[in-house]
């Protein structure tokens, strides 16, 4: 079995980047930046957002960082996000999800402006998403293509089935690969028998965020899975023990032998994530000053 290393080709993907960094100073005299809203204590978010930060400055951009109590209000936080919308230092800028219950997510996606949604997640950019006029596609879904794109492992004419149906990564990972020209079916919740599809599958995109929800026998002998699920704390990523606490919702122990390529978690799918959106700020950064 290949596993699909998430780190190496992450790290080629910042590489590229940083290179392009490096352009873009020289071209405009300024440097990338990336914005980060957070709210809450959420420890888990603390942690991504830390690691967003320190990606950033290993390519060279700059990020900023704002953070908000639990308790702050859906309105001022809209307020907030549109002062970051009108801040000249950000090219792009997420909000940390998950946000507090009182928060309507939709509501604060709407609030960014488009040109400057690192994360993708804007109905603006899913809508050019769906009309093939993709500006830049949500960040885990575009990784497990560049994944795919990296092992030579061709979507064309593939049956693909994608577990999990959310805004962020089923549906856009659906979408995805209906355009790499794979035959796609997704399956949620409410889908009897999964495995009766799973089955039948070339390429597997498990993102149903319960873990270890799937393992061998659920997958066709020869097949590709691609794992999206985290669970565990992961709150200190450099240490070991609690490293070796995550996992995903595949049972990667039971592919040896089975499936031909599997990514693991960690080391798969999320570090994509993290090079993806830096890959988004810097386009939306470049196209930003094109209208400029
Ligand atoms: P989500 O919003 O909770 O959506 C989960 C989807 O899976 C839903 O569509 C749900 O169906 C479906 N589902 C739930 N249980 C299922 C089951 N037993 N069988 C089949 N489908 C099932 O989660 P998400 O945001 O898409 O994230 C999914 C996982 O990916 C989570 O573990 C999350 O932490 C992880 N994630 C990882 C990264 C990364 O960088 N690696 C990024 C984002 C998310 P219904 O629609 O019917 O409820």
């Amino acid at each position: 079995m290949l596993v699909l290393d998430g780190k190496i080709v992450s790290q080629l993907l910042k590489t590229e980047i940083s290179q392009k960094v490096t352009e873009f100073k020289a071209k405009y005299h300024r440097t990338p930046g990336l914005g980060v809203i957070i709210v809450g204590n959420n420890p888990a978010s603390h942690v991504y957002v830390r690691n967003k930060e320190i990606a950033c400055k290993n390519v060279g951009m700059n990020s900023i960082k704002w953070d908000f109590p639990e308790d702050i209000s859906e309105d001022d936080l809209v307020k907030q996000i549109k002062k970051m919308n009108e801040l000249k230092d950000v090219d792009a800028f997420l909000v940390q999800m998950p946000l507090p219950q009182h928060i309507n997510t939709d509501k604060i996606l709407d609030a960014i402006d488009p040109l400057k949604d690192a994360d993708g997640l804007h109905p603006y950019n899913l809508g050019m998403l769906w009309v093939n006029r993709q500006i830049v596609a949500p960040c885990t879904p575009w990784g497990v293509i560049r994944i795919l794109k990296h092992y030579e492992i061709s979507i064309a004419g593939k049956n693909c089935v994608v577990v999990g149906r959310s805004q962020i990564v089923g549906k856009p990972m659906a979408h995805l690969l209906t355009q790499a020209d794979g035959t796609v079916t997704i399956v949620h919740s409410r889908t009897k028998n999964i495995s009766d599809f799973t089955r039948q599958a070339d390429i597997v995109v498990v993102a149903a965020g319960k873990k270890h929800l799937m393992g061998k026998n659920d997958f066709k002998v020869g097949s590709v899975i691609i794992d999206v699920g985290i669970h565990g704390s992961g709150l200190s990523s450099s240490d070991q023990r609690e490293k070796s606490k995550i996992s995903g919702d595949v049972r990667f122990d039971e592919l040896q032998g089975w499936v031909s390529a599997a990514t693991p978690v960690p080391g798969g799918v999320g570090p994509m994530t993290i090079a993806c959106l830096l890959e988004n700020t810097l386009k939306l950064a470049e196209n930003r000053m094109k209208i400029c």
